[in-house]
């Protein structure tokens, strides 16, 4: 299964991944860090890529 990875330099520390999904996402020092990658059981993240504004976030193998 795809696991979400944050492009730290990109992300711009909004918290919309971190709100719409805390399972996965946490908001620390104004950045977005997987805290959970396995914590999506709906949407295998897709759902937190397109919130991000700046789409920092993106799905690995
Ligand atoms: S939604 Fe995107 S820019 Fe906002 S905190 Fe998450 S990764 Fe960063």
């Amino acid at each position: 299964m795809k696991k979400p990875v944050v492009d730290f330099d990109t992300c711009v520390g909004c918290g919309s991944c971190a709100e719409l999904c805390p399972n996965v996402f946490e908001l620390r020092d104004e950045k977005a860090y997987v805290i959970n990658p396995d914590g999506c059981a709906t949407c295998d993240c897709e759902a937190a890529a397109d919130v991000c504004p700046v789409e920092a976030i993106s799905m690995v193998d």
